[in-house]
């Protein structure tokens, strides 16, 4: 073990995104005294990821999405080190490796590395040009300059990382095919109307959606997409692939630690990992979710700022549990969706309760845990969002006739 020092305690933090950089800014605010040395490895301070889908759309320039400048880690003396990536953790020695072979002394640690998009997994895919994810600013440059040239589109995925692409390429008038593997959209969270619902949004704005397909193998011209074929035999041209069929967590540098992981790194609901000392935080965490009993994971910007800054306050000292319903909204082509709380993909057990009115393109879902609101998905009027956060956040059972209430549309 690396003796504790005497002098400024010393946090290391790997990931640079909100949640790294939160609580870089909790810990600087905590402790004037503190080193604070945080690792990512892409090539700019922290931006707003959830702004990617308005570069996509050529709304917003990609240099206005950074919302942490080098400067302010300058002058909050934190250590930025960009271009790093985080190769190895000793938790016994408390060192952390990097790919340029530097060691970082740690006397507490936070892993907020969020998650790597999946590729997509076809045959004759393996160095196509013009297929995407859509994870990072530099992600998103490259899609905009392919755009330019885009003839035709297809999208692959039933998540919301599917839909921004989708809707992103529509926007800019390139005719797009949209497969989703399932049968509906978010097939695990809305149910059959709410996927009618969203299919007609698609439909409507001239997106060609195909349910229960994927892409089985790619046709290349000159090293680039000029096809894909489908599960069930259908050959589509296009020349740019978008893809959003989800994320692995980030934590092989974890291998040889007796750190927990699971699908992410599994803490308690105070963000603390199975190794004293060492915290989680962001998406990558897997966290004892208070709000339905068990382990949790999010993919939301609140609840990986609420992340990042809890863990810090814990790290400094303070016992916190989090305490944060997240949240993400969007838009859902002309029309407007939002995810809030903890949906049955977490707890299966939860009772659903939904109503739909077509006409009016509203369509609402709310899930009970124990009899007590835990989480809701909404499309079309999305304002009684803030209204169903305090029911969740206020813990009550809502008796049945309230239930009712609550769901109409
Ligand atoms: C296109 C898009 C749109 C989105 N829209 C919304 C939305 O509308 N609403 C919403 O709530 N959420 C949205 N999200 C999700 C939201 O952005 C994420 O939940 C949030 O950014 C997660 O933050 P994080 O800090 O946990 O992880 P990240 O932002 O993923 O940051 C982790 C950082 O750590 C780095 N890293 C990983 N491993 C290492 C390593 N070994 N060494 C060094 N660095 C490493 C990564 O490269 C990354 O920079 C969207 C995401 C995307 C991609």
């Amino acid at each position: 073990m690396t003796p504790q020092t005497t002098g400024p305690a010393r946090y290391v933090i790997i990931g640079n995104g909100v949640a790294g950089t939160t609580a870089a800014d909790t810990l600087r605010k905590g402790d004037p005294q503190c080193r604070i040395d945080i690792v990512g490895d892409e090539p700019y301070p922290l931006y707003n990821r959830v702004a990617l889908p308005n570069v996509l759309k050529g709304k917003t320039a990609p240099e206005r999405t950074i919302i942490r400048q080098i400067a302010w880690h300058a002058q909050n003396r934190v250590e930025l080190h960009l271009e790093t990536t985080v190769t190895r953790v000793d938790t016994e020695r408390k060192v952390v490796t990097t790919s340029d072979g530097r060691d970082f002394v740690y006397d507490k640690l936070l892993i907020a590395t969020g998650g790597r998009p999946n590729p997509l997994r076809a045959e004759g895919v393996d160095g196509v040009k013009g297929i995407y994810n859509f994870q990072t600013l530099d992600d998103t440059k490259a899609i905009v300059a392919r755009t330019e040239a885009a003839r035709a589109a297809v999208t692959v995925g039933g998540s919301f990382i599917a839909y921004e692409l989708t809707e992103g390429f529509r926007h800019r008038n390139i005719p797009t095919h949209w497969l989703v593997r399932g049968p509906r959209f978010l097939h695990r969270i809305v149910d059959e109307d709410g996927g009618a619902l969203v299919d007609q949004l698609a439909r409507e704005v001239g997106v060609e959606t195909h349910y229960g397909e994927s892409v089985v193998s790619v046709e290349k011209t000159g090293g680039e997409v000029s096809a894909v074929m489908t599960t069930s035999g259908k050959r589509l041209e296009c020349n740019l692939v978008g893809v959003g069929v989800g994320l692995t967590l980030r934590t092989e540098f974890l291998r040889s630690t007796p750190v927990k992981v699971n699908v992410g790194v599994v803490t308690n609901e105070y963000l603390e990992t199975s190794v004293p000392d060492v915290y989680a935080a962001g998406d990558v965490a897997e966290f004892f979710d208070p709000y339905v009993g068990t382990h949790n994971q999010m993919g939301t910007w609140n609840s990986a700022s609420a992340h990042g800054r809890t863990s810090a306050q814990n790290m400094l000292g303070a016992r916190q549990a989090f305490d944060e319903v997240p949240y993400y909204t969007s838009t859902m082509f002309e029309s407007q969706m939002a995810a809030i709380g903890s949906t049955p993909d977490v707890r299966p057990d939860m009772e659903a309760i939904s109503r739909v009115d077509m006409n009016a393109r509203v369509y609402r879902r709310l899930f009970f845990y124990e009899g007590r609101l835990a989480g809701a998905v909404l499309v079309g009027d999305i304002r009684v969002r803030r209204q169903l956060m305090d029911v969740i956040r206020g813990r009550q059972v809502v008796p049945p006739e309230e239930r009712a209430q609550l769901a109409a549309v």
